[in-house]
C-alpha cells in the first residue's frame, strides 16, 4: 500500500494561538474552508511545539495566554519562523502595547472584538500570492541586490532574512529609487488595495528593513528615506 497523499500538506498552514475555546473553535470553523490547514494551540507550550514540527505560513497569535506573555511568545515565534506571517489579537486597545507588539516581530494587528469577515480578509492579503512585476528580475542599487523571482535580497555577500511583505516593500522602493513613492500606493501595491488596518503596520515595516539593511560603511547601502505625510523613497548616498 502507498501511504495516502498529502494533500493536506500543502495547503497554507495557519497556526491559531488562543485559549478561549469559543475563539479558536469559531476561528478554525471559518478557516478551515477557505483551504486553510488549522491547528489550535491553547497555549504557548503547545505553540512551540507546532512551530518546532512544521513552520506555519501564518500565526494568528491571542496576547492573553494562560502561561506566557504573548508579547514574549511573539518574539519567539519570529525569531524561530522568520518568513512567516503573525497577526497579533489583542484586546489591549492602547496604542503602546500595539506598537510593542509590531516592534516584537509581528506584522499586523486586530483588536478586540473583531469582525470576522475583517479578520479573514487580513488572513488573505497575508497569505496572498505577491504581485510579481515580470519585468523586474534582478535588482541592483549599490551595495544591494535583489532576486526578484527567488524572493531574495543581499547587501554585499550577506543574504538579508526578510518577511514576505519586507521584500515585496524593498523590492517596491528599489525598483524605483531615488523617486518619491507614496504611503497610499505602497499600502496598495505591498499590502491590499481593499487594506483598511492602519498604516502604522508600514512605518514599523520601514525601521525592520532599515535595521536589515545596515549601515556599512565599506558598502555603498542605500537609505529608506521619510517624507512625513507623504511616503518613502530609496536614496544611494
Ligand atoms: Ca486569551
Amino acid at each position: 500500500m502507498f501511504p495516502a497523499p498529502t494533500l493536506d500538506r500543502m495547503l497554507p498552514f495557519v497556526l491559531l494561538v488562543e485559549d478561549d475555546p469559543v475563539i479558536g473553535r469559531s476561528l478554525e470553523q471559518a478557516l478551515t474552508p477557505q483551504g486553510y490547514r488549522v491547528t489550535v494551540a491553547p497555549h504557548a507550550a503547545a505553540a512551540r511545539a507546532s512551530v518546532h514540527n512544521d513552520a506555519p505560513d501564518l500565526v494568528l497569535l491571542d496576547l492573553g495566554l494562560p502561561d506566557a506573555d504573548g508579547i514574549d511568545l511573539c518574539r519567539e515565534l519570529r525569531a524561530a519562523c522568520p518568513t512567516t506571517s503573525i497577526i497579533v489579537l489583542t484586546a489591549r486597545q492602547e496604542e503602546a502595547d500595539i506598537v510593542v507588539g509590531l516592534d516584537a516581530g509581528a506584522d499586523d494587528y486586530v483588536t478586540k472584538p473583531f469582525r470576522l469577515a475583517e479578520l479573514m480578509a487580513r488572513v488573505r492579503a497575508h497569505l496572498r500570492q505577491p504581485k510579481v512585476d515580470p519585468d523586474l528580475d534582478q535588482i541592483e542599487v549599490g551595495a544591494l541586490r535583489i532576486d526578484v523571482p527567488a524572493r531574495r535580497a543581499w547587501i554585499g555577500a550577506d543574504e538579508l532574512a526578510l518577511r514576505p511583505r519586507e521584500h515585496d516593500l524593498l523590492v517596491l522602493l528599489a525598483s524605483e529609487h531615488g523617486r518619491v513613492i507614496t504611503r497610499e500606493r505602497i499600502m496598495e501595491e505591498v499590502w491590499d488595495e481593499n487594506w483598511y488596518g492602519s498604516t502604522k503596520t508600514l512605518d514599523v515595516h520601514v525601521s525592520s528593513l532599515r535595521r536589515k539593511l545596515g549601515g556599512d560603511t565599506q558598502l555603498r547601502v542605500p537609505r529608506i528615506v521619510a517624507l512625513p505625510r507623504v511616503g518613502y523613497r530609496m536614496d544611494l548616498s
